[in-house]
């Protein structure tokens, strides 16, 4: 591609991801100006062929993270990588993840329909990063990657057939600004030190009002107000639910919302999607098809295209049919019942916690993350004589809290969230096998305990 395209859609001083190679887990990738057919069709009319990004595997090229698979002649294709999954921010330079972040508005449609200035998004991008503060978990990283998230989920041919764009790019402005200044704490420590935030806001959802607050005030600021060309009643409907989806992003609401969605749900999803596997050999093949043929990290370390199972028996289909009719039967109630929010907030929340099924490589990484900021509160909290936090402790099992984090908090989550939007399935997949995993290293753990006790009870 020419640099003219690349500096319309990018016209600051933020760069376009199209200058000449890179390096990135270790492996080069280039530009070959092409968008993949699968990236073509899922953008539609709004699609621009900017800064495709492939390499081809260097002669044994070893595999960036344990588990990979990478086979001669697969093709790794940039665009495919960031809408993937398997995405993981570290990988990204910060200036790579600016111009990333402005491309899925561009990419969603929204830059045209709301007729966003370019100059005044990348503005907030870098405003956004800005404010981020350098942590272990609650940083820019993490911004990027609950926003991912979000624009694979308001991506779903599910979701833009069901939700309308302001809808979809509330949400998706939400994902952007939902952490904005934390400072790496909970709410409860807030609460305990006496700070000012929690005088400000209250002890409940201090740091999630927080955010909001500051969300707003920088869609205020005109330098980074994004919706400048949008009607006073979009202008409203937009700050409405940004605050919205913000402050359900509160883990001490996350029972409540959950329940509450499930009340508005059909008595047999579950029941539906509890036959996930069942279903994705037919509902998604279509996906399947058109998804280009490129790396797939998961725990069992297989390789194919997006990992899903050849096709099943005639009885296996009919019943897939059945079940999949009954979930679009989910988002239609939702829909017709004026609840389509309920959905905005199922999408934040599983972003927010999309650590627990993404692929191995990165859910292990996210998970190290986490624990080093829980385990400097946790010190934090000793130091000053504060009643501990539960699992903050570094003697606390990892694993442990990782089987009951992932399926009893957020299993749920993901289960609603393939009852509305098929194409999540496989996220569920994925944090039912990072599920097994987790519960293997336990077991581990137990019999290195046995073990350990055991010696010790030995005369020696
Ligand atoms: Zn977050």
């Amino acid at each position: 591609m020419g640099c003219g395209l690349s500096a319309r859609i990018f016209p600051t001083s933020v760069a376009p991801y199209s200058k000449g190679a890179r390096v990135i887990d270790g492996h080069t990738w280039r530009n070959t100006g092409q968008m993949t057919p699968a990236i073509a069709e899922i953008a539609g009319e709004n699609a621009r062929p900017y800064a495709s990004l492939r390499f081809p595997p260097r002669d044994g090229a070893s595999p960036a993270y344990a588990g990979d698979t990478y086979g001669d002649g697969v093709t790794y294709d940039w665009d495919w990588y960031f809408r993937s999954w398997t995405f993981y921010p570290f990988s990204w330079a910060e200036d790579d993840l600016l111009a990333l972040l402005a491309s899925f508005f561009v990419e969603a449609g929204f830059v045209t329909q709301f007729q966003i200035p370019m100059a005044t998004l990348n503005t907030l991008m870098a405003r956004v990063r800005g404010v981020m503060r350098a942590q272990p978990y609650h940083n820019f990283q993490h911004v990027c990657d609950v926003t991912q998230a979000v624009f694979i989920f308001v991506q779903a041919p599910t979701a833009i057939a069901h939700l309308p764009p302001i809808h979809r790019f509330a949400v998706l402005l939400a994902a952007l600004m939902h952490d904005l200044d934390h400072p790496g704490f909970t709410n409860l420590f807030l609460k305990h030190s006496g700070s000012e935030l929690t005088q400000k806001y209250g002890p409940d959802g201090t740091l999630e009002k927080h955010h909001a607050a500051l969300a707003l005030a920088m869609l205020d600021a005109p330098e980074t107000d994004v919706l400048v060309h949008c009607t006073p009643a979009e202008r409203a409907e937009v700050r409405r639910l940004l605050e919205k989806c913000v402050l359900a992003t509160d883990m001490s609401r996350h029972k409540t919302i959950i329940d509450d969605v499930a009340k508005l749900m059909p008595k047999h999803f579950e029941a539906a999607v509890q036959h996930t596997r069942v279903e994705r050999m037919t509902s998604l093949q279509p996906l399947r098809a058109r998804l280009p043929a490129a790396p797939v990290h998961n725990a069992r370390g297989a390789k194919g295209a997006g990992g899903l199972p050849e096709r099943t028996s005639h009885d296996d289909e009919a019943r897939a049919r059945h079940l999949f009719d009954r979930r679009r039967e989910s988002i239609d109630r939702l829909v017709k019942s004026g609840q389509t929010e309920a959905i905005l907030l199922l999408f934040i929340k599983a972003a927010d916690l999309s650590n627990v099924s993404r692929p191995a490589h990165a859910n292990e990484r996210w998970v190290s993350k986490i624990y080093a900021e829980f385990h400097r509160q946790g010190r934090a909290e000793a130091e000053r004589a504060f009643p501990p936090s539960p699992g903050m402790a570094e003697s606390d099992s990892v694993a442990k809290g990782q089987i009951f984090f992932g399926g009893v908090i957020c299993r749920p989550l993901f289960v609603m969230l393939a009852g509305v939007v098929p194409e999540a399935v496989p996220f569920l997949d994925q944090l039912d096998l990072n599920l097994e995993r987790w519960k293997a290293a336990a077991a581990l753990e137990d019999a290195d305990a046995a073990a350990r006790a055991g010696a010790a009870a030995e005369p020696t």
